[in-house]
């Protein structure tokens, strides 16, 4: 085949991403629910994070001025975190802890270490600059300003940011609704006994965990045998549950191959055959107005097609904005014999080589050969019509950057 016949990864992208219509439907979710999900409006900060000036440490809030040639101080009071500060009286010092808030008139917090406690006071042995050891009101977020944007993806720290500005409940958008949908008469659920030229299905297993590492909720999850209607009828009813279904296999040039088809005829199919090894076959469409992607069914095939055009797609279609996977560009520890027009996506262990960082290629790149998928720790690029030699310098994506 022709590399014109092929759509080029990167234009695969754009088109899907082109394609995505985010989704609209939102709901409120109690904070400590809301990892994973999506934020669906701007979160702007409501008052000062922190509310107030605080100690950094534990130990004296002082004037600093009033250690001017004076290096003893009577202690005249205590604030402990969570209480109301009060004010320092002038020429005198107040016990005070890390996150307690600072008493009207000091301006400075010695720390305990830098003191020595006697029963007339303390003394001070370092001296004292204006401002040490304190935090500043809305030195973390200032009110007004924009906390988190829509559209963002709730990680742990933005779970403890929402909590920082007091935000108890999360308005998120809805979880994509995705149908998995795997083809082939051979395939047997695992569980059950494999009888002659059957195997079991493993991508339904490979596809339900990256949807949900990705945050979707599957709808529907079935095996779809390789007849035209069967097809037909199984894609319409996905349709009509799911905001996007994924399909593994069915999409090559082989008779048997009816997911491809029924695109076709329903008009819908817009792009198929990528410049990707592994997973050529890749289809995209939508039946009854629901958009379908069609994975190769290759076992390798289907996460790095799934990681490399899928996850892009995915993004939009949740509300996200566009997402540049940067990658690493670190030694490769391989070398490739014959260049290809479409570019490969090596399964590849990021590790050090005796001492020094390099990226290792599994030895079996073939696409049905899905231990090196658990082998590597991520993918290495091998950019169209190029080799690769030892020591060259290749781009890494880690499984966990292409999933975020
Ligand atoms: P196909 O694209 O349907 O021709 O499938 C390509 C190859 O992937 C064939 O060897 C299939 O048996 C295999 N395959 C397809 N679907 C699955 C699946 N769900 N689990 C494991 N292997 C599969
Ligand atoms: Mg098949």
């Amino acid at each position: 085949m022709a590399a014109s016949d092929l759509t080029s990864v990167d234009d695969a992208i754009r088109h899907l991403v082109s394609r995505a219509r985010p989704v609209s439907d939102t709901e409120t979710v109690a904070l400590t629910q809301s990892l994973d999900r999506i934020l669906a409006t701007d979160y702007q900060v409501p008052a000062d994070v922190p509310p107030a000036d605080n100690s950094a440490v534990d130990g004296y809030a002082v004037r600093a001025g009033d250690l001017s040639g004076n290096t003893r101080l009577p202690v005249s009071g205590r604030v402990a975190a969570g209480h109301a500060p009060g004010s320092l009286e002038a020429g005198t010092a107040v016990r005070i802890f890390t996150g307690s808030e600072i008493p009207a008139g000091a301006d400075s917090v010695i720390m305990q270490e830098r003191v020595t406690v006697s029963d007339d006071g303390i003394s001070v042995d370092a001296p004292v600059s204006e401002g040490q050891n304190i935090r500043r009101q809305g030195q973390d977020l200032a009110r007004g300003e924009l906390a988190l944007a829509k559209g963002t993806r709730i990680r742990p720290q933005e779970m403890g940011l929402l909590g920082s500005i007091g935000i108890g409940k999360v308005e998120v958008f809805a979880r994509l609704k995705v149908a998995i949908l795997n083809t082939g008469d051979e395939l047997v659920d695992p569980g059950q006994p494999l009888g002659p030229g059957q195997i079991y299905n493993s991508n339904r297993y490979t596809m339900l965990g990256l949807l949900a590492k990705a945050g979707c909720d599957v709808v529907l999850c079935e095996t779809l045998a390789d007849t035209r209607e069967d097809t037909r009828k199984t894609l319409k009813r996905a349709a009509a549950e799911a905001d996007l279904i994924i399909t593994s296999g069915g999409v090559s040039v082989g008779e048997e191959d009816h997911v491809r088809a029924v695109l076709e005829e329903s008009v819908g199919l817009s792009l198929w055959k990528m410049a990707i090894k592994p997973g050529k076959p890749v289809a995209f469409g939508t039946i009854d107005d629901t958009p379908l992607l069609g994975l190769p069914g290759n076992p390798a095939s289907v996460l790095v097609s799934f990681l490399v055009v899928g996850m892009p797609f995915i993004r939009a279609c949740q509300g996200r904005p566009p997402f540049m996977v940067y990658g690493e560009r670190v030694p490769a520890g391989f070398s490739t014999e014959k260049s290809s027009f479409r570019r490969e996506y090596v399964r590849a262990r990021k590790s050090l080589n005796n001492g020094t960082l390099a990226i290792n290629a599994y030895p079996n790149q073939s696409s049905g050969v899905l231990s090196s998928t658990c082998w590597a720790n991520g993918l290495a690029v091998i950019p169209e019509n190029q080799t690769v030699e030892q020591g060259d310098t290749v781009t890494y994506y880690s499984f966990a950057e292409l999933l975020e």
